[in-house]
């Protein structure tokens, strides 16, 4: 319905396939793009006489990449494919200025011919939801996106960044794994949620807002568009999208679970105001499920952690509720607690 593959692959093209390998999970848990959609993706391409580069940096991913790729199920994609992943962490990388500092964009991404971008639908506890803008924050190697959230503590600030990070790789092609995605506290621990839909198109804002509508977001609510119509790339007052395919209404997922941030976000602003100290929300890790493998204090942009008799306490005085380490646990051990208060009015 966009045009024959050929539109987007050349021969002789490298094509980055640029998945969400946010956590060293099973494709079970949805966490990551499912390996299947990476693997059909990359047969179009050498359909196309193309020539893949398949990567993607999670936070975690200086300490033991391939241990993302065999849990996610990328090795064995790589192998049915006839190719090896790359390490976004052993290559260059070239800064580009953003608001309030600077990105480090991987050079494999921005000297690739083509990029074909596969996020996966998804919750966010900080920017509301992941996708295919935000994917794309992927390209900047490893620890230093969590050195980001420091600077920019802020959703509305952080978004930012990853905006600059998008404009530097803008993707020739987007396409969601909206098969089962996430809802509740994504992206890594929230509840697989059957959506039924592939996205596609050329634009990832566009993408963006038919799936936050999937959810029940208004994009007006969402950091990343925020960002989007500072940097000039989106418009409130007008809707560009035109919708090609099965009607919307199919896919729309009812009673969609929002994080608990976007609840309490929510709430009329003289109770946030004025119950401030009671209303909260913070991560919190579970010693029953914690296996003390330190990924998340040392993914930690702020050093809020630290190892006490084997489990991460958090000093919530330093914490900016990043949501870094739940992102790298490969366990769900991080929790999102709530107030008292907070579960009340949510
Ligand atoms: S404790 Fe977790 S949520 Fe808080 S700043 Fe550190 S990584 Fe971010
Ligand atoms: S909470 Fe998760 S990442 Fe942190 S030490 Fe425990 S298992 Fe590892």
């Amino acid at each position: 319905m966009i045009g024959s593959p050929e539109r987007f692959i050349k021969p002789g093209d490298r094509i980055l396939i640029k998945p969400n390998m946010l956590s060293a999970k099973e494709p079970e848990h949805a966490v990551t793009t499912h390996p299947e959609i990476i693997a059909a993706v990359g047969e179009i391409v050498l359909d196309c006489r193309g020539r893949i580069i398949l990567g993607d940096s999670p936070g975690g991913a200086a300490k033991n990449i391939k241990n993302y790729w065999n849990k996610t199920g990328i090795s064995a994609v790589a192998k049915r494919l006839n190719i090896e992943p790359v390490s976004f962490e052993k290559s260059s990388v070239k800064s580009f200025k953003a608001p309030g500092g600077f990105v480090n964009i991987s050079t494999i991404a921005l000297e690739a011919d083509g990029i074909i971008n596969l996020p996966k639908l998804k919750t966010h506890i900080l920017t509301k939801m992941t996708g295919a803008v935000k994917n794309m924050f992927g390209t900047i190697p490893g620890f230093r996106k969590g050195f980001l959230h420091s600077l920019a503590p802020e959703p509305d600030d952080f978004a930012k960044f990853v905006f600059a990070a998008y404009k530097q790789v803008v993707p020739n092609l987007n396409i969601m794994d909206a098969i089962v995605g996430m809802e509740g506290n994504g992206p890594s621990s929230g509840q697989p949620r059957h959506i039924g839909a592939i996205l596609i198109s050329e634009d990832a804002l566009a993408l963006d807002s038919i799936a936050a509508r999937i959810m029940g977001f208004d994009v007006r609510e969402l950091p990343m568009f925020k960002a989007a119509v500072e940097a000039g790339y989106w418009q409130w007052d007008s809707d560009p999208v035109d919708l090609y395919g099965d009607p919307i209404e199919e896919f729309i997922a009812h009673n969609f679970l929002l994080p608990d941030v976007s609840k309490l976000e929510r709430l009329p602003d003289f109770v946030k105001n004025n119950l401030k100290r009671l209303i909260w929300i913070r991560p919190q890790a579970n010693p029953e499920v914690c296996t003390a493998c330190n990924l998340c204090v040392e993914s930690c942009p702020v050093e809020a952690m630290s190892m006490v008799r084997d489990v991460p306490l958090i000093d919530y005085n330093v914490c900016i509720k990043c949501g870094c380490c739940d992102e790298v646990c490969p366990e769900n051990a991080i929790e999102q607690k709530m107030s008292l208060l907070a579960r009340l009015l949510a």
